[in-house]
C-alpha cells in the first residue's frame, strides 16, 4: 500500500471487493432488472468518483446521489450513466440539471413546471423521477394524490417521467405490517397511474435490505447503497449474499513513549498509566477524521493481528494506544512507523464498521461516512 505522503493515516478502498459486491447484487436480479448504485455522500465515504468508475465498468445501470453538487461531480469526472438526485433540488439548480443531464426527483408542481420551461428553452426534454410518499413521511407526493399530481404536470412537453419510486422506512422487517402497508400503497399508486395511461418509466422502491429480503418488490430496478460497500443493513440479511467490506482505516505510529506510572494521557487525564511497563503509541487520527470522541477509552485497534486498547480522550487529529504486557498476553512493543488498523483486518483479527457502530450507538452507514470526510483515500 502506498501510504499518503502528507499524513500517516488513511482509508483503503478495495476496488475488487466493490466489484464482487456489485456482482452479488446482480445475481439477485432478473436480467431485465436494473441496478441503481447509490453513491451519495461521496459513496458513503468511499469516494464517489472512483467508486462510480469501478461500479459503472462492472455493470451499474444508474447512479443515485443526494445533491446537485454530487451529480455534477460525477458528470465532470466523465461518468456517462444516468444520474438521479434522490430528492427535489431547489428550483435555482434547474439550469445546472439541464446542462449536465442530471435527473431530479420531483414532487412539487412548481418545480416540475419550472423544470419543463427550462428544458424547452434549452431545446431538450427534462427527465425526472416521481417520488411517491407511502409512509416514510419524508419526501414525495402522497400516494392518494399521485394521479391528480401527474394530470397537473403531464401536459408539459418539456418534461418526461423516467421513473416512479418510493422509499421504505422499515425494510429490515419485510414481514412487518408497516413494510407491507408501504408496499400496498406503492402498488396501488403505480397501478392508478398505469390504468390512467401514464407512462411510469422505471418503477423502483428497494434499498439494500428490501433488495436482499424481498424479491417480490424488485420491480424494474433496485437502489443499493450500503450493501455495495460490503456492509449488511441488518443481521437478517447476512445469510442472503456474502459481502466483502470495501473500506479499511489504518494509521502509522508517529511516536512511542513510556510515561511513568501515574502519568495522565491526553486531555483531561481520563487515563493514567497504571504501571511503568506500558508503551503509549500515538496515531495521527482523531475525531475530525471520523474517529468519534465518544469512543475514547472504549475502543481497540489492531496491531500485529492483536487487539490493543485506545487510551485517553481522542483528540481532534490524534489519539493514543496502550501496549501493555501481561503474563499471558505478550505483544511486542511498537516502533515508529508501525501500522495499526482502526477498521479492517489484520491477520486473523478484524474490527468491523459494525463493531464500531455498536460502540458508538449508531449504524455502520455513519461510521464509514465519517471516515470518508477528511482522510486520504488509497485505492487498492
Ligand atoms: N434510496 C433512497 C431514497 C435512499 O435515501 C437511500 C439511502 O438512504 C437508498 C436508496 C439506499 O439505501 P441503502 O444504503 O440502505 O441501500
Amino acid at each position: 500500500v502506498k501510504v499518503p505522503e502528507g499524513r500517516w493515516s488513511w482509508v483503503e478502498i478495495d476496488r475488487g471487493a466493490l466489484r464482487r459486491n456489485l456482482r452479488a447484487y446482480k445475481s439477485l436480479l432478473a436480467p431485465r432488472q436494473k441496478l441503481c448504485c447509490v453513491v451519495k455522500a461521496d459513496a458513503y465515504g468511499h469516494g464517489a468518483i472512483e467508486c462510480a468508475r469501478v461500479l459503472h465498468s462492472a455493470g451499474a445501470d444508474m447512479f443515485a446521489v443526494a445533491t446537485v453538487h454530487e451529480g455534477v461531480e460525477l458528470r465532470e469526472a466523465g461518468i456517462q450513466a444516468p444520474i438521479l438526485i434522490l430528492s427535489e433540488p431547489p428550483i435555482t439548480a434547474i439550469p445546472q440539471l439541464i446542462e449536465k443531464n442530471i435527473m431530479p426527483t420531483v414532487y412539487t408542481i412548481e418545480f416540475a413546471l419550472a423544470y419543463g420551461e427550462c428544458a424547452v428553452r434549452a431545446g431538450t426534454v427534462g427527465k425526472y423521477h416521481l417520488a411517491i410518499e407511502t409512509g416514510m413521511n419524508r419526501i414525495g407526493v402522497h400516494y392518494a394524490d399521485v394521479l391528480e399530481f401527474c394530470r397537473n404536470i403531464n401536459f408539459h412537453r418539456g418534461i418526461q417521467c423516467d421513473g416512479v419510486f418510493t422509499h421504505f422506512a422499515t425494510a429490515e422487517d419485510v414481514a412487518g405490517w408497516d413494510y407491507k402497508l408501504q408496499c400496498k400503497r406503492f402498488e396501488e399508486a403505480v397501478r392508478a397511474l398505469e390504468d390512467a395511461g401514464f407512462d411510469c418509466g422505471t418503477v423502483h422502491c428497494d434499498n439494500t435490505p428490501a433488495t436482499m429480503l424481498d424479491p417480490s418488490t424488485h420491480y424494474d430496478m433496485v437502489r443499493v447503497g450500503i450493501g455495495l460497500y460490503g456492509l449488511y443493513p441488518c443481521d437478517s440479511s447476512r445469510s442472503v449474499v456474502k459481502l466483502d467490506p470495501v473500506m479499511s482505516v489504518r494509521a502509522r505510529v508517529t511516536r512511542t513513549a513510556h510515561p511513568a506510572m501515574g502519568e495522565g494521557v491526553s486531555y483531561g487525564y481520563t487515563y493514567r498509566v497504571p504501571r511503568t511497563a506500558v508503551q503509549i503509541c500515538t496515531l495521527p487520527i482523531g475525531y475530525a477524521d471520523g474517529l468519534s470522541r465518544t469512543l475514547s477509552n472504549r475502543m481497540e485497534v489492531l496491531y500485529r493481528g492483536e487487539r490493543v486498547r485506545q487510551v485517553g480522550n481522542i483528540c481532534m487529529d490524534q489519539c493514543m494506544v496502550a501496549i501493555q504486557q501481561t503474563p499471558i498476553h505478550q505483544i511486542p512493543e511498537a516502533e515508529y512507523g508501525d501500522v495499526m488498523t482502526i477498521i479492517g483486518r489484520d491477520g486473523d483479527a478484524e474490527i468491523s464498521a459494525d463493531e464500531m457502530a455498536r460502540l458508538r450507538g449508531t449504524i455502520n452507514y455513519e461510521v464509514v461516512c465519517d471516515f470518508g470526510m477528511r482522510l486520504d483515500k488509497v485505492y487498492l
